[in-house]
């Protein structure tokens, strides 16, 4: 009998290892309208590239940047000059963009927790009732389709399953490059086929300036930052762009409009990278438009312009009418053929309230002034002082800052009640009695009537905290466990209500092997907010992994209540009833996830599991390889679909699957083993023993299975079989 060990998945491992895992990738393909095509409606492509500070590229006047191609942009289109993102988070600015409203108006105050309301109406939507064929690709997990700005795409693809894992508490991103080749497939491919008369509208989200910094060699090297060196790298994609256009003979009937959702402050005002501020680092916006037809080449649009006044810009050069929005059509300013207005530049940051109890940050723009709402308001005259670090309420507080603060502090006013009149309410989650009452039993619940007030502190005193945890979270995510745990822990001394720097603990604990410390915190997280489908999918895990399988089942249960689109808590849910016994179901389940997400490998491995342990070896191959077609380099499902062939004497298969599995893990011995049983088999003794050789070398050294293992019978009396048995502190026989 050979010995070929199904590849142990430690149990154990398996359920803590794969943990927070926040996607659920999934690309929709929606139907196609079939609104009639206008033959003359230009093209239009709607690049962001995300966090991007406008001052880091060469067309506004950096001198160290790389960016001939974004520069290239601007030489022949339309470079605005000031223009304004709604608020440095991702998913709330991306809706501005591509609704035209500011986000009192859109209700997506943070990412992660809000989503896009059903009614709003969006780009994609309106060109979609123009005949426009509408295809999204971003890159990063907070785009995901779940929070629903892929509202009017036919296609939008965040598959982002099939990219390096994602270190803790990161986002799962796709490189621009990876981005950009799915784009240009779908380019290509749209315009070989001839009968495609239909313009279309693609955006396209590239993620690489965002942290961490990690430019390819050649970029960081020729760059003065990292940061640098991935805006570099970025900007050779979009030359990829520019090049297909020209070669399919579009670009000059393709409106290209090109921004960011945010930027980044670099260590400007006290704050690394983005989230808490509203400062020009990270709202001032790269904006240019290029479209030969309307629009001249190489000019600069001095003008004020926000994130919300893209879509109707767009709308009106591609000569579509308007839709209500918050936002101005520029498109006739942009062309000259109209004076550049004067408009208030809405900005705000509602994460520090959302993530740290803090109080939000409302500002305004207009003109040469910045107003920023706060228990310590400011004021800057931006003519005097471009950095936004002298405040006129308090360095010199003078009659005329207060009535000029108090003018634009209406102006804050005007922008939160005209938004009023969209009524959009973003979906929130309802509270869910069944975990209150389960937090009260294990006598959690009093935190929540006792949470610390943090009286809604300023930002500009809370922004050491929010550094603390961007720090924790930074030696996490490289595997410093013990260096992060204090930094929070101190943290949460100040601040017991901290959820996110909570969580960041109590998974910091599970690495550690502190799992009932970790218990602890995840149960104070929920009881500060109960609805955390993370949270209750991490508890769940605890108690899988320590054999309280009724509980782990509820949390999951839970799980899928809040998050019903969970692939994570539906593959655990069959994982569970397949440790129970009950295949049929863990099927059912497994079914459930590949449905909800068919890019992920684990769903269709775990059903190879099934039917192999029924030893359905023909059925099983056909799972792992479909684990295979998803994720090429896996090791378990190329070794087990390896081990099906052996079974089924498909020798030359097994053997294809077996040297990849060895060469995807080059620390496992088993698949080198299982090829020295096959080549045995195969009456090759030269080739068996090497394998058995480089078996042992890889730290194989059962002697004992050895000696037993019928396969190796042929060779137990070849020298070298001898020798590696003396080895292994065998005897001769
Ligand atoms: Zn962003």
């Amino acid at each position: 009998m050979l010995y070929c060990l199904k590849v142990s998945r430690n149990r154990f491992a398996f359920v803590l290892m794969t943990a927070l895992c926040l996607l659920t990738a999934c690309s929709r393909a929606k139907d196609s309208g079939s609104a009639s095509s206008e033959a003359s409606a230009p093209n239009i492509i709607l690049i962001t590239v995300d966090t991007l500070r406008a001052d880091h590229l060469g067309c506004y006047g950096y001198r160290a940047a790389r960016t001939p191609n974004i520069d290239r942009l601007a030489m022949e289109g339309v470079r605005v000059e000031h223009a304004i993102a709604p608020t440095p988070l991702t998913l709330p600015s991306h809706t501005s963009i591509l609704t035209g409203l500011e986000p009192p108006a859109h209700g997506v105050r943070d990412n992660g927790t809000y989503r896009v309301p059903e009614a709003a109406v969006t780009l994609a939507e309106r060109l979609k009732s123009e005949g426009y064929q509408t295809q999204a690709f971003v890159s990063a997990e907070v785009l995901h389709s779940r929070y629903n700005l892929d509202q009017g795409f036919d296609g939008y693809d965040d598959e982002l399953w099939n990219e390096a894992g994602a270190s803790d508490f990161m986002y799962r991103e796709r490189a621009g490059q990876h981005t950009m080749d799915r784009a240009l497939k779908w380019l290509t491919a749209r315009s070989s086929r001839s009968s495609e008369d239909a313009p279309f509208f693609v955006w396209l989200h590239l993620f690489d300036p965002h942290v961490p910094y990690d430019p390819p060699e050649a970029d960081a090297k020729l760059s003065p930052t990292a940061y640098d060196g991935e805006i570099a790298s970025v900007d050779r994609q979009i030359g990829r762009l520019l090049a297909a256009l020209e070669q399919q003979n579009v670009l000059d009937e393709t409106i290209l409009a090109f921004t960011s959702d945010h930027g980044e402050s670099l260590g400007e005002h006290q704050e690394a990278t983005h989230a808490i501020f509203i400062y020009e680092s990270t709202v001032h916006v790269p904006l240019i438009f290029r479209y030969p037809r309307k629009l001249p080449a190489h000019r600069i649009y001095a003008g004020a312009a926000r994130s919300a006044d893209i879509m109707p810009t767009l709308l009106a050069l591609a000569g579509k009418r308007p839709t209500p929005t918050q936002g101005a059509d520029l498109s006739q300013a942009l062309a000259g053929a109209s004076p550049a207005q004067s408009v208030a530049q809405y900005s705000e940051s509602f994460h520090p309230k959302l993530a740290f109890g803090m109080a939000p940050l409302q500002g305004v723009r207009i003109n040469e002034w910045t107003y920023i709402r706060a228990p310590r308001p400011e004021l800057y005259n931006r003519a005097a002082d471009p950095m936004e670090l002298r405040n006129l309420l308090e360095v010199a507080s003078s009659d005329s800052a207060k009535a000029q603060a108090t003018k634009l502090e209406s102006l804050i006013n005007n922008i939160v009640e005209d938004s009023g009149r969209f009524g959009l309410v973003s979906e929130a989650q309802p509270l869910d009695p069944q975990t209150v009452k389960m937090l009260q039993a294990l006598g959690y619940m009093g935190d929540v009537e006792t949470q610390e007030d943090l009286g809604g502190m300023d930002p500009k005193d809370g922004v050491q905290i929010f550094e603390k945890v961007e720090k924790a979270i930074v030696l996490s995510q490289r595997g410093d466990w013990a260096s992060a745990a204090p930094l929070l822990a101190s943290v949460l001394e100040q601040l017991p209500g901290h959820v996110h720097a909570r969580n960041v603990l109590a998974m910091c604990e599970v690495r550690m092997g502190n799992l009932q410390a970790a218990r602890e915190d995840f149960l104070k997280s929920l009881a500060h907010k109960p609805q955390q489908g993370q949270v209750l999918l991490e508890l769940g895990r605890l108690d899988f992994a320590e054999g309280q399988y009724q509980s782990a089942r509820r949390r999951f249960s839970e799980t899928l209540e809040l998050l019903p689109d969970s692939v994570e808590a539906m593959i655990l849910m069959g994982y569970l009833e397949s440790v129970e016994g009950d295949t049929a179901k863990a099927a059912q389940w497994y079914e459930r996830a590949i449905a909800a997400d068919p890019s992920r490998p684990d769903a269709y491995l775990h059903q190879g599991d099934i039917e192999f342990q029924n030893r359905r070896f023909k059925q099983a191959q056909g799972w792992y390889e479909k684990a295979i077609g998803v994720s090429p380099r896996n090791f378990s499902a190329s070794f087990q679909a390896g081990l099906c062939a052996f079974y089924l004497g498909d020798l030359g298969r097994a053997e294809r699957h077996l040297l990849q599995a060895s060469e995807t893990d080059t620390n496992r011995w088993e698949p080198l083993y299982t090829l020295a049983c096959l080549r045995a088999r195969r009456r090759d003794a030269d080739a068996a023993l090497t394998y058995l050789e480089s078996a042992a070398a890889r730290g194989f050294d059962d002697l004992a299975q050895l000696q037993r293992d019928p396969c190796m019978a042929s060779l137990s009396t070849e020298p070298r079989f001898l020798n590696l048995a003396r080895a292994l502190g065998g005897t001769i026989p």
